[in-house]
C-alpha cells in the first residue's frame, strides 16, 4: 500500500480499526462503498463487480451497493453469518470544511438484526451471552425484535450449557474475551454461531433496570455482558428491552439437540423443513405471536405436573366450547404481532400503518377477553389478571390517525382532522385555497368562453391555467401573464393564482411538517405502553397455542392424557400423530404402548420398514405433547412425566457431518445413558449396528443390561439381532415384542402391528421367497443359515480384551440356573470356558421343529399348544 493515502481513506481506516470483524459499510453519496479486503470478499459474497479506486500503487480494491437498495445486500451478508458496520455521513456535506464526518451508527449483526430475511415471523431470532466463572456458568438470550431477556445457571458441562443454548438455536453467542478456546470449538461443532466479544463492563444508567431483579453476581454479569453488547451495536434506543427473568433450566424436560432432530419436533432430519415435524403439526396458532410460543414450548416440554393440567383443562375447555373457540379465534386473527411492534416502536423505526396495526390489534383485546371470560377457567382469569387492556392507547391511535395512512412519515397524510387545531387550521387554508383555484377555473371558462380551459399543477411551475394552442387567439389579450409553450397549448399565470397558491403550498409544507412533528410525539406517548403491551401480547399469544392444541386435538382425535406418578406407561391405539398425518386416511394402524413395573423395558423386533421406530417416536411424541399441554394421538392415555428423553435413532445427518455413523451412535448412547435417571425415557434404536455382528451385539446387551440393572429408565429397544430376545428371561423388567408382518397374494405386507414376542428370524429368507428368487438359491441360504448358526457357537470368536464385559457376563454366568441356557455360548464373549455337551436325538429333533414353526401364521394360543408339545416331547 502506498503512504500516499487520501484523507478520506485515512478516516476509512481509522473507523475500519475499531470494526474488524465487520464489514464496514461506508457511505458516500448514494452508495454505501466497500475498501481493500472487505471490498474483496464481499464482491464474492454479494456477486458484486470488483473495481478499483485511485491509480497505479494507490489502487485500492473497491465495491459498492447502492444506499437505496442496500437492505438486500446486508440481509445477504448477515444470513451468511457476517456483520455489517453501517457508517453514516453525520455533517452536511455542503458545509463540510475538509472531509465530511462520518461515524458508525449501527452494526447489524445475525443476533441483533432487526428487519429483513433473517427474522422469520413465527420464530424468535435470540441472541446468546455466555459467562463462566468458577466452573459456573451463566446463559443469557435475548430477543431483540420482542426485547424479551432470559438468563439461567448453569453447574453442568459444557456439553449440557450447548444443549441449553441449542434450545434457543441462536445464530450469533457473545462471550468475554477470557472465554476458553476450547468451549468455543466445543459450541462450533454442535452449532453454527458467530461469535462475538464483550466485556461486562458497567451498564448505561437506562439499562440498569433491566438487571435489577437478579439476585446473583453470575446471572447479573452474564446479562450485563449481553446489554452492553446490544447497546454498544445498536447505538440507540431499546426502550422495549424487558427486565431479565431467570429460569432454571431443571423445570423444563431436557431434550438434547439429538433428540429433538432424531423426534423431528422443530424440523424434519432429511429436508430441515418444519413441514413434516411436530411443530407444523401442532401449528394452528393464527398470530405471529402464538407461532413463536408455540415453538419456545416444543422446545421446552414442562415438567410441572399443575402447570400441564392447567394447559391441558384449558384445551379441554376450548374443545368442549367451541363456539367460544371459533370466536377466539377469529378475533386473535385480527391481532398483528404485538411483541415486534413494539420493538419497531423503541428502535424508532415504526410508521403510522405500524400503528395502524397497533390499534386493529388492540380493538380486538376486549372480545377476546370477553370470550375467555366466558370460559370461567381459573388458569386464564389468572393469566388475564393485572393484564392492561391499553383502551387509552386504543383511544389515542383512534382520534389521531387516519384508517389508511401513509407510509412515509414525513409527507403528511397521516393525522386525522380535529385532533391538533392548528394542523386543521392549515389544513382549512389548503381545502379553501383549493376550492377557490376550482371556483375559479368555472369563472374562467365562463369569462373567456373556452370550454376546455383547466387548471393544472406541477412540481416546477405550481398552479397554472392551460388552454389549447387552438383556443389562444381568442383570449383576450393580457388577461394572463405566459408562463410555458407546450406543443399544443399555453400555460399562464395570475397573480392572484400565484398568491393562493403560496398560501397553499405554505400551509401544506407546514401541514406536513407538523403532523412529522405529531408523529413522532405519538411514538413517544406508544413508547410508554410497550412494557404493558408486551405482557399482553403475552397472554394473547397463549390463548393462541391453547385454542391451537384444542383445534388439533379435536381434528386429529387426539384424546385428553392422564398424567400418572406411578411411573406406568398404558396407552391404547396409540399413534405417531405425523406419519399418520402423512399416510392415507385410515391406513394408520393404531398400536398400544404397555410399560408398568414387570415391563419397563420393551425389546422391539421386526423386519424393516415394519414400522418399529415409528412405534418408538410414537411413545416420545406422545410424552412431549402432554409435557407441552396438549391433547395425544390416542384413544386412551395414561403417562407419568418423563425428565427427560433420549433417542438414539438412525440420523441420515451424521455422516455429512463427517461423524463416522458409530461413533456418533456411540456417543449419543453415552450420553444417554449417563445422564438418564429411572424418570427418563430412552428408545435405542438398532444399536451396535455400526459395527461387526457379535461386537455389535455384545455392546446391545451390556447397554440393555447396563440401563436395566443401572439406570431404571423406561427403555424402547428395537433391533434385528434376534439372539438379544433371550434376554427376556434373565431381566426381569424386559419384555419381548414384535412389529408383525404376513404374506399377501405372495407379497410382504407390513401390517404394522405390535404384538407380544419376538419376530420369525429368517424373515429375510422369507421375503427372498416371496421375492421368487430361484428356489435352489433359496434351499442354499437355508442350509447356509442353518450351518451359521450352528456353527456360530464354536467357530466366532470375539475377543474381550478389558475386563468390564468380560467380568459382567461372569457374573451373568454366575447367575444362570443350572441347566439353563446361555444367551450367548461363551464363546461370542472370549475364551471357550466349557464346551456345550451334544444334543441328543431328541433335543435336535425338537429344535428343527421349533425352528419350522410359522409364527407369522399361528396365534398365541397356537403357539402355547406347539409349545406345551415340544416340552411334552423333551419330557418324554
Ligand atoms: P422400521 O423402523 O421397522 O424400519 P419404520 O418405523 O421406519 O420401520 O416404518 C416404516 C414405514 O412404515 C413408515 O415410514 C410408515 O410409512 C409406515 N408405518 C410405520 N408404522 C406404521 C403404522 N403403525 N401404521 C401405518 N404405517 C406405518
Amino acid at each position: 500500500m502506498s503512504k500516499q493515502q487520501t484523507p478520506m481513506i485515512k478516516q476509512y481506516l481509522k473507523i475500519k480499526a475499531d470494526y474488524k470483524d465487520a464489514f464496514l459499510f461506508f457511505r458516500l453519496g448514494d452508495f454505501y462503498e466497500l475498501f481493500f479486503e472487505d471490498a474483496i470478499k464481499a464482491a464474492k459474497e454479494l456477486e458484486i463487480t470488483l473495481t478499483a479506486r485511485g491509480k497505479g500503487e494507490d489502487r485500492i480494491p473497491m465495491c459498492g451497493v447502492p444506499y437505496h437498495a442496500c437492505s438486500g445486500y446486508i440481509n445477504q451478508l448477515i444470513e451468511k453469518g457476517y456483520k455489517v458496520a453501517i457508517c453514516e455521513q453525520t455533517e452536511d456535506p455542503a458545509t463540510a470544511k475538509g472531509v465530511v464526518k462520518r461515524e458508525v451508527v449501527q452494526l447489524i449483526t445475525p443476533g441483533t438484526v432487526m428487519d429483513g430475511t433473517t427474522i422469520h415471523e413465527k420464530e424468535n431470532n435470540y441472541l446468546l451471552a455466555l459467562f463462566e466463572e468458577d466452573g459456573h456458568f451463566g446463559l443469557s438470550a435475548a430477543d431483540l425484535t420482542t426485547g424479551e431477556i432470559r438468563v439461567t445457571k448453569l453447574d453442568e458441562s459444557i456439553e449440557d450449557v450447548i444443549q441449553e443454548a441449542a434450545a434457543y438455536t441462536p445464530k450469533e453467542i457473545v462471550v468475554s474475551k477470557a472465554f476458553s478456546d476450547e468451549y468455543r470449538t466445543s459450541i462450533q461443532q454442535v452449532l453454527n454461531v458467530t461469535f462475538s466479544e464483550e466485556e461486562a463492563a458497567s451498564l448505561p444508567k437506562e439499562m440498569i433496570e433491566l438487571v435489577k431483579n437478579l439476585d446473583e453476581h453470575l446471572e447479573k454479569t452474564t446479562v450485563t455482558l449481553l446489554l452492553n453488547y446490544l447497546y454498544l451495536t445498536k447505538k440507540r434506543s431499546l426502550d422495549h428491552l424487558q427486565p431479565a427473568t431467570f429460569y432454571y433450566s431443571k423445570d423444563y424436560m431436557k431434550l438434547d439437540v439429538h433428540s429433538k432432530r432424531n423426534l423431528e419436533l422443530i424440523e424434519t432430519i432429511r429436508e430441515k423443513k418444519k413441514y413434516g415435524s411436530l411443530l407444523w403439526l401442532l401449528d394452528h396458532t393464527v398470530t405471529a405471536m402464538g407461532g413463536r410460543l408455540l415453538k419456545q414450548w416444543i422446545e421446552r416440554p414442562l415438567l410441572d405436573p399443575k402447570k400441564i393440567q392447567d394447559r391441558l383443562g384449558m384445551v379441554e375447555i376450548l374443545m368442549d366450547r367451541f363456539f367460544e373457540r371459533e370466536e377466539l379465534k377469529e378475533n386473535l386473527r385480527q391481532v398483528y404481532d404485538l411483541e415486534r411492534l413494539s420493538g419497531k416502536v423503541a428502535f424508532g423505526n415504526a410508521n403510522a400503518r405500524d400503528f395502524i396495526q397497533l390499534k386493529k390489534s388492540l380493538e380486538r383485546v376486549p372480545s377476546i377477553f370477553e370470550t375467555v371470560n366466558r370460559l370461567e377457567y381459573p388458569y386464564s382469569d389468572r393469566l388475564m389478571e393485572n393484564v392492561d387492556r391499553c383502551t387509552d392507547l386504543q383511544k389515542l391511535l383512534e382520534d389521531s390517525l387516519l384508517d389508511e395512512p401513509a407510509v412515509s412519515i414525513t409527507e403528511g397524510g397521516m393525522i386525522r382532522d380535529g385532533f391538533n387545531s392548528k394542523l386543521d387550521e392549515y389544513r382549512d387554508a389548503m381545502k379553501n385555497g383549493k376550492s377557490w383555484i376550482a371556483a375559479l377555473e368555472q369563472k374562467e371558462r365562463a369569462a373567456t368562453g373556452i370550454k376546455s380551459l383547466k387548471i393544472g399543477f406541477n412540481k416546477v411551475f405550481g398552479y397554472y391555467i392551460e388552454v389549447t394552442r387552438s383556443n389562444v387567439p381568442s383570449l383576450p389579450e393580457g388577461r394572463y401573464e405566459r408562463k410555458q409553450t407546450l406543443s399544443n397549448a399555453e400555460r399562464f399565470i395570475t397573480p392572484e393564482l400565484k398568491e393562493k397558491e403560496s398560501l397553499i403550498l405554505e400551509a401544506e409544507e407546514k401541514s406536513g411538517k407538523l403532523e412529522h412533528e405529531l408523529f413522532l410525539q405519538l411514538r413517544e406517548d406508544v413508547k410508554v405502553y410497550i412494557g404493558k403491551l408486551q405482557k399482553l401480547a403475552k397472554v394473547i399469544s397463549t390463548f393462541d397455542v391453547l385454542q391451537s392444541f384444542a383445534e388439533v386435538s379435536e381434528d386429529n382425535q387426539f384424546t385428553k392424557p392422564y398424567i400418572n406418578e406411578d411411573r406406568s406407561v398404558s396407552i391404547k391405539d396409540g399413534r405417531h400423530p405425523v406419519v399418520e398425518k402423512m399416510i392415507d386416511q385410515g391406513d394408520y394402524v393404531p398400536n398400544d404402548i404397555l410399560l408398568d413395573p414387570s415391563s419397563e423395558m420393551l425389546l422391539i423386533t421386526g423386519p424393516n420398514m415394519a414400522g418399529k421406530s415409528t412405534y418408538m417416536r410414537q411413545l416420545a411424541l406422545c410424552s412431549v405433547m402432554m409435557q407441552v399441554g396438549c391433547y395425544v394421538p390416542a384413544s386412551e392415555a395414561s403417562i407419568p412425566i418423563f425428565d427427560q428423553i433420549f433417542t438414539r435413532i438412525g440420523a441420515a445427518d451424521d455422516l455429512a457431518q463427517g461423524q463416522s455413523t458409530f461413533m456418533v451412535e456411540m456417543m449419543e448412547t453415552k450420553h444417554a445413558v449417563s445422564k438418564a435417571t429411572h424418570n427418563s425415557l430412552i428408545l435405542l434404536d438398532e444399536i451396535g449396528r455400526g459395527t461387526s455382528t457379535y461386537d455389535g451385539m455384545a455392546l446391545a446387551q451390556a447397554i440393555m443390561e447396563y440401563i436395566h440393572d443401572e439406570i431404571g429408565a423406561k427403555t424402547l429397544f428395537s433391533t434385528h439381532y434376534h439372539e438379544l430376545t433371550a434376554l427376556e428371561s434373565d431381566l426381569a423388567k424386559l419384555k419381548n415384542v414384535h412389529v408383525s408382518a404376513a404374506e399377501e397374494n405372495g407379497e410382504v405386507v407390513f401390517l404394522h402391528k405390535v404384538i407380544d414376542g419376538s419376530a420369525d428370524r429368517s424373515y429375510g429368507i422369507y421375503v427372498a421367497q416371496l421375492a421368487e428368487l430361484p428356489k435352489p438359491l433359496i434351499e442354499r441360504a437355508k442350509v447356509i443359515l442353518d450351518k451359521l448358526e450352528n456353527n456360530s457357537k464354536e467357530e466366532v470368536k470375539v475377543p474381550v480384551t478389558q475386563g468390564v464385559l468380560e467380568e459382567s457376563y461372569q457374573e451373568v454366568e454366575r447367575e444362570r440356573e443350572p441347566g439353563q441356557l446361555a444367551l450367548f455360548d461363551d464363546t461370542v464373549y472370549g475364551q471357550q470356558k466349557q464346551s456345550s455337551p451334544a444334543l441328543s436325538k431328541k433335543e435336535k429333533s425338537v429344535l428343527k421343529e421349533l425352528q419350522s414353526m410359522d409364527l407369522l401364521h399361528i396365534t398365541p394360543f397356537e403357539a402355547i399348544q406347539s409349545i406345551h408339545k415340544l416340552q411334552q416331547k423333551l419330557k418324554k
